[in-house]
């Protein structure tokens, strides 16, 4: 991993809303092919460091590198695929299909004017495929289960042939049967397509045997690191990461071994 290029590097960074510090002095360097997961406790500022690699919150200090340009110089936008939190959260109402939904993943910013119009149809079915969705194309999106909604906005992602996707907590809401092959499903992309991936998750049991990195964030980075060395933590050093949300971890990794 070491040879990799670094895709996202993260240095010194703090951010604070109002008058709440929530990220201090981070330090992190996420490279190519990898699958990072990012977990900590609720309001540990998980999404804050993901709006911040995104560009949708401006950082005050420290300095953030996409593929070695800072970020407020970077242009090449369509590399970086998003799948916000509670993407699947359309009731049965909503008025949009499938392939509508896809094809919307095919912004100016994401690469629109590299299809001709008449490619663009078999595209769509392409990364549905790639999601195992491709079935469904004609359905209204908000007829489909969560995780099935999910898988759409992965192929949403996935139009606009980006290098990474970050996604955002996208096992909420998606039956707890459904998330192991869900992951999966992640981690396939990852290997197959050499798609870097940072996942905001709680869900540590599933995560553990599919991702590549673990960073452990309650403001600043208590870990960050091979998933196998955060395997090798003992509970004390596990506990001091966040006192409250030990028996909820403690449990998680009993369930997994
Ligand atoms: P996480 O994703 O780990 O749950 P967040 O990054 O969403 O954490 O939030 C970190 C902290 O920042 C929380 O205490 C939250 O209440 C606060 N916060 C998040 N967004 C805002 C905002 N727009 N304005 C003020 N405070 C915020």
């Amino acid at each position: 991993m070491k040879n990799k290029a670094p895709i996202i590097e993260i240095k010194n960074l703090y951010y604070r809303y109002a008058n709440e510090d929530v990220l201090k002095n981070i330090n992190l360097t996420i490279h190519k092919g990898e699958f990072l997961a990012i977990l900590g406790p609720n309001g540990s500022g998980k999404s804050t460091l993901i709006k911040l690699m995104l560009k949708l919150l401006k950082k005050q200090k420290g300095e953030i590198l996409l593929y070695g340009t800072p970020i407020e110089k970077y242009q090449a936008w369509e590399k970086i695929g998003f799948v916000p939190q509670k993407a699947n959260a359309f009731n049965s109402g909503f008025p949009a299909t499938v392939y509508e939904v896809v094809r919307s993943g095919l912004t100016k910013k994401t690469g629109m004017f590299r299809f001709f119009p008449k490619d663009v149809k078999q595209r769509v079915q392409e990364v549905l495929q790639a999601v195992d969705m491709e079935d469904l194309i004609h359905r209204n999106i908000g007829e489909l289960s969560g995780g099935q909604q999910q898988r759409v906005f992965i192929a949403r992602a996935l139009i606009g042939e980006p290098d990474i996707i970050i996604l955002d907590e996208p096992t909420v809401g998606i039956d707890r049967k459904r998330v192991d092959t869900f992951v999966h499903l992640l981690e396939r992309l990852s290997k197959e397509k050499n798609i870097t991936l940072v996942m905001v998750t709680h869900d540590l049991g599933t995560i553990l045997d599919k991702a590549s990195h673990i960073a452990w964030l309650n403001r600043t980075l208590h870990f960050h690191g091979p998933v196998q060395d955060f395997q090798n933590l003992d509970q004390t050093t596990i506990k001091s990461f966040y006192q409250t949300e030990f028996e909820t971890l403690g449990e998680q990794m009993e369930e997994k071994y």
